[in-house]
């Protein structure tokens, strides 16, 4: 019946999905034929479903379970705080609250030193806005086109995601801009100056648009659910230059990035960029409770003493979620979890390399640290893509068969568009890694039968 159906056949499996779709909505796209299937439990790098199949986790589900599933000493740490005190409210102090922001504190870049903590990810941008909103008096805000901020009403609208044309019309005072892709750069066709090009561009945004008037720019340092586009170097630090001189707070989105998934604490850390407000989730609790959090700068928290800021809800700064972020950060730092991403993603981009050689399909592959992609096309010279994300591609039957070849061969992945992301969770082994990568090998012969001649 599904690719599920294929993999996962026991009995137990089929009923679990059936009263999933029976009594519950899933997220993103259409109900009638969704593709699931059940799985029960997860440790480490690994998950098993319903009939025992056990699968290697190469995307750490939605590039979140950093640490790896269920790590003993994450469970151990929410059993004592469920035990003691699960919930107050948020109007209440907790241990585990101020112990969750000191951690960050110290593993943040130097002046961020102060957390407003959320549930999520989409929440923690919410409140990054209106914390800048709040702070500069000005209400309009730069977000890129290729960027996703979350899936709350006004977040999709901000995201300059296909997902956003959904919720569109969109909220007054957001302006977009192109950040670079070296590889479909418009400017230089990945051959030239694209940092500098696309500053350019910004800059131009920027004084058309009237300084005054913007409060921030918000942006991915790496947008990662549109096929992890890692910008040429200086492009970051180019953008933190623009914004000082203009005025403008610089809002670094690092809730996919964020926790050691590009080979540094946070991917700003690459070029030393300090932003003016900082959002992170996903890698914070690594999947083991939801938690995200917007951290401020030291000026912002300053105005914040004696200005009211109007924000909060009911689970904000929620004791067991703040135990279990707590814990996690532990594991990251016992674990020498950051560097493990930094090593092992030079054996990523070395092996990818190396398939680029041997796979026609292979326009390019990309990475930093444990966090890369490979992106599918039908032919290297037009690079016309293998499937998208923003139209119905009559190609996209090929990256839904390769990613059904991987489930099959037990290896989880994440497809968008044409685009193969590979982002385990940071906790595996080199030999797990290359073990993955040569069932990806496998597979990616689907897509060589696919490419056209030049
Ligand atoms: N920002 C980025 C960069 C993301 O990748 C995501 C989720 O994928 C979000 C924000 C939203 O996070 P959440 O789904 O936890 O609300």
């Amino acid at each position: 019946m599904s690719v599920a159906g294929d993999t996962d056949v026991s009995a137990r499996g089929l009923e679990i999905v059936e009263k999933n779709r029976r009594f519950t909505l899933f997220e993103w796209g259409r109900q009638a034929g969704r593709d699931t299937f059940a799985v029960e439990r997860a440790k480490g790098v690994y998950f098993w479903d319903s009939s025992g199949k056990r699968y290697l986790d190469f995307s750490s589900q939605s590039i979140n379970v950093n640490i790896g599933h269920a790590d003993d000493r994450v469970v151990r740490a929410i059993k004592e705080q469920a035990e003691k005190l699960p919930f107050i409210s948020p109007f209440i102090a907790t241990e585990p609250r101020g112990l969750l922001g000191e951690k960050l504190a110290a593993v943040a870049p130097d002046s961020l030193n102060k957390s407003f903590i959320t549930l999520g990810g989409a929440e923690a941008n919410e409140n990054a806005l209106r914390l800048a909103f709040a702070y500069t008096g000005k209400r309009k805000v730069l977000s890129r086109y290729r960027s996703y901020h979350g899936g709350t009403n006004a977040m999709l609208q901000l995201s300059g995601d296909p997902r956003r044309w959904a919720a569109e019309p969109g909220m007054p005072g957001v302006v977009r801009f192109w950040g670079p892709y070296p590889y479909r750069c418009p400017w230089c066709g990945g051959g030239g100056d694209c940092a500098n090009e696309c500053l350019n561009h910004l800059e131009d945004v920027i004084v058309h648009e009237g300084p005054h008037t913007i409060a921030a720019a918000i942006l991915e340092p790496i947008p990662g659910g549109y096929g992890v586009i890692v910008p040429p170097e200086g492009y970051l630090a180019g953008v933190r230059r623009l914004c000082d001189e203009y005025g403008i707070l610089l809002i670094a989105d690092e809730v996919m990035t964020g926790f050691g998934r590009t080979g540094e604490w946070f991917a700003v850390d690459h070029e030393d960029v300090r932003p003016d407000i900082l959002t992170l989730s996903k890698g914070l609790t690594s999947g083991h409770i939801p938690l995200g959090v917007c951290m401020i700068s030291d000026a912002i928290a300053e105005h914040f003493e004696e200005t009211p800021f109007v924000g909060g809800l009911t689970f904000n700064s929620y004791a067991l979620g703040c135990a279990a972020a707590a814990a996690v950060i532990d594991v990251y730092i016992e674990d020498d979890l950051v560097a493990n991403s930094k090593r092992l993603g030079a054996v990523l981009l070395e092996q990818l390399g190396a398939m680029r050689e041997v796979h026609p399909s292979i326009g390019e592959v990309r990475g930093q640290g444990l966090f890369a992609a490979i992106e599918v096309v039908r032919s290297r010279r037009t690079k016309e893509p293998m499937g998208s994300v923003e139209t119905s591609s009559p190609h996209q039957w090929v990256m839904d068969k390769v990613k059904q070849r991987l489930l099959e061969e037990g290896l989880y992945s994440m497809v968008r568009g044409n685009v193969l992301v590979i982002a385990p969770p940071l906790s595996i082994t080199e030999e797990e890694l290359l073990g993955g990568l040569a069932t990806i090998d496998r597979a990616l012969q689907i897509a060589d039968s696919e490419v056209i001649s030049d």
